[in-house]
C-alpha cells in the first residue's frame, strides 16, 4: 500500500500571545464567518499542496538555507476579499519578508516544486466565509521570529497544522 502524500506549506506561525489577542479582538468586533482556530493563526509564505513523503527531507534542507533576518509586521489593515476571507494585513510589507518569500519561491522552483505565480499578498486569515467587513481599525505588532514548515491534516475536530520543521530568525 502506498502512503498518502503530505499537504505542506511554509508559514509564519502567529505567536501564542498575539494569537490570543487576535482571538479576543475578532470576537469584540463581531466578525462573522467560520473563525480560524486560535492555534491555527498564521501567515502563509508558500503553499506546496500535495508532496510525496519522500520529498520532505528536501524541504527541511531548503529551510536551513532561508534568510534569517527577523522583522516586525504591523498588522494595521482589516480586509475582506470576495472569496469570503476576512484577514489582517500590513499596509507596508517589510523588506525582509519580501526577500524571504522571493528566496523561498526561487529555491522551490530550483527543486522543481510547483510554486504560486501570483504576487504575494501577506495576510493572516481571521475567518472564512465572511460576508461582512466589520468597521474596525486594527493595530497589532507581530515580532516575527520563526518560519515553520507545516503539514495540514484533517481530524474530526477540524484542520490541524502539524509543524514538521522550524527555523528561527535573528533579531
Ligand atoms: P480547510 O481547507 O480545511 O478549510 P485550511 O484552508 O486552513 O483548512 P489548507 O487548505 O491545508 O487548510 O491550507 C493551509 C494554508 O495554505 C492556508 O493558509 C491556506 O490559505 C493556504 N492555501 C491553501 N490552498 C492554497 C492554494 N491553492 N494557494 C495558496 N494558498 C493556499
Ligand atoms: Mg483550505
Amino acid at each position: 500500500m502506498t502512503t498518502p502524500p503530505l499537504r505542506l506549506f511554509f508559514a509564519l506561525p502567529c505567536p501564542k500571545d498575539l494569537a490570543n489577542l487576535l482571538y479576543a479582538w475578532r470576537e469584540g468586533i463581531g466578525a462573522d464567518g467560520r473563525p480560524v482556530d486560535v492555534a491555527n493563526l498564521h501567515m502563509t509564505l508558500a503553499f506546496l499542496g500535495s508532496v510525496p513523503r519522500g520529498r520532505k527531507s528536501e524541504l527541511l534542507e531548503l529551510g536551513k538555507t532561508l534568510p534569517r533576518e527577523a522583522f516586525t509586521l504591523q498588522l494595521d489593515h482589516l480586509g475582506r476579499w470576495r472569496n469570503g476571507i476576512l484577514h489582517l494585513s500590513p499596509s507596508i510589507t517589510p523588506e525582509p519578508l519580501l526577500n524571504l518569500v522571493h528566496r523561498l519561491r526561487e529555491m522551490l522552483v530550483a527543486l522543481d516544486f510547483p510554486v504560486e505565480q501570483r504576487p504575494f499578498h501577506p495576510h493572516l486569515t481571521l475567518a472564512r466565509h465572511s460576508i461582512r467587513l466589520p468597521d474596525a481599525q486594527p493595530s497589532f505588532a507581530w515580532p516575527v521570529r520563526k518560519i515553520t514548515l507545516f503539514s495540514s491534516e484533517n481530524s474530526p475536530r477540524g484542520v490541524h497544522y502539524r509543524a514538521i520543521g522550524d527555523w528561527s530568525l535573528n533579531p
